[in-house]
This record gives structure tokens, C-alpha cells and sequence, in this order.
């Protein structure tokens, strides 16, 4: 198993960290690799886009060629998880300033967003969540957090902090507005590792 986890800007490193020990868990032999050029996606059965500055992030795509690359693996089924920043990227609709900075979103998910929506209140914080499919509730990482503000299609709603949704998956995507990575708690790349095939 080869997993890609795109480094061109923000929390990466703990990422390719959390990806390895969910592999072990599961007993599944390969490795959590950076992508930072198209042909780092070679061979990549599985992604991660970070948090960090989704306007940043989004430029860096751009300029190394990974845009359309990643739109299409989407396309053929290879899992792809959003934190943060990344769950930005995700969405088809982004906010004002999404539109006011021209950030190009990859546009896969059928899901608008807020990105700042809980840093106006709170710069960042912890929370327990109760998340579809998980059998306990998960200790989630929100730091300058986007929120979905709404979703349609084929994007279902996976947990919600208060009123807030915090995570969609729509098929092989999954998009959180928090960190995993900053957890000591594997469960959801672990589940991203399980979507491999499906
Ligand atoms: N609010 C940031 C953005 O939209 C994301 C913050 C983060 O990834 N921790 O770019």
C-alpha cells in the first residue's frame, strides 16, 4: 500500500506519522510517502490533503501540476482525505473569501463551506465527537476550523460539533474540519486505508 500525503504546505509530517502507525494497526505493509510533483502520485493508492493555508495550498497545486492529477484519481475511486485546510479544497462551493482571493478548489465534493467559521470565536480547541461508523467517540483537533455550511448530491453529513457539520464523506472523499494527524487515535486513517479497493 502506498500512501500519498501532498506536502506542499502545512501539517504534513505528523500525517505521514499517523499514516504509518494505522497501517501497522491494521497489519498493512507499505508506506505514507509526500507528494510535492505529479509523478510522486504514481503508483498512490490512497491521499491525504493537510490542513495549513488553503489559499497557499491551493496556489502550490497549481504551480506543481497536481490539480488536475488530483481530480482525476478522484474520479477513479482512489480515497482521498481532506483536513482542514484540505476539506476546504474538497468543496465545490467555497465562502467570500474563497471567491475574494480566487482560490481554485478541487471541486469534488458537493459540499459548501465556511473557512474560518469557528476561528472568529475560538481560535482552537478539542472536542469529543460522535462520528458515523466509529463505535466510541473521537478526540478531535479543530485549530482556525472551516465548518460545511451545507451539503447535497451524494455528500452525506458524518458528524456535527453543535450545530456545525465537521465531517462529510461522499463515496471514496472524506472531508474534516479537524486535525486526526495531532490525535493519538488512528481510527480515521485507518478508515481512509479501508476505502483502498472499495
Ligand atoms: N482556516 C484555514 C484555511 O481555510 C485552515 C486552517 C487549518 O488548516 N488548520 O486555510
Amino acid at each position: 500500500m502506498k500512501l500519498g500525503v501532498v506536502s506542499v504546505q502545512g501539517a504534513f509530517p505528523e500525517h505521514i506519522v499517523s499514516s504509518g502507525k494505522a497501517m501497522r494497526k491494521l497489519g498493512v505493509k507499505g508506506e505514507a510517502k509526500p507528494v510535492r510533483r505529479p509523478a510522486d502520485l504514481e503508483g498512490v493508492d490512497a491521499i491525504i490533503i493537510p490542513g495549513g493555508e488553503s489559499t497557499t495550498i491551493a496556489k502550490l497545486l497549481w504551480r506543481f501540476g497536481l490539480h488536475q492529477p488530483l481530480v482525476e484519481m478522484a474520479g477513479q475511486g482512489v480515497p482521498i482525505m481532506g483536513t482542514c485546510a484540505g476539506l476546504v479544497l474538497l468543496a465545490k462551493e467555497g465562502d467570500d473569501q474563497v471567491r475574494r482571493t480566487e482560490t481554485k478548489l478541487l471541486g469534488l465534493m458537493d459540499m459548501a463551506v465556511d473557512r474560518n467559521a469557528f476561528g472568529r470565536q475560538r481560535e482552537s480547541f478539542e472536542a469529543e465527537l460522535e462520528i458515523e461508523g466509529l463505535d466510541s467517540p473521537f478526540p478531535a483537533v479543530f485549530i482556525r476550523a472551516p465548518v460545511i455550511t451545507r451539503t447535497w448530491g451524494e455528500c452525506k453529513v458524518a458528524s456535527r460539533y453543535n450545530d456545525n457539520i465537521v465531517m462529510a464523506r461522499q463515496g471514496n472523499l472524506l472531508a474534516l474540519s479537524f486535525h486526526p494527524e495531532l490525535s493519538h487515535d488512528t481510527r480515521l486513517h485507518e478508515l481512509l486505508i479501508s476505502l483502498v479497493g472499495k
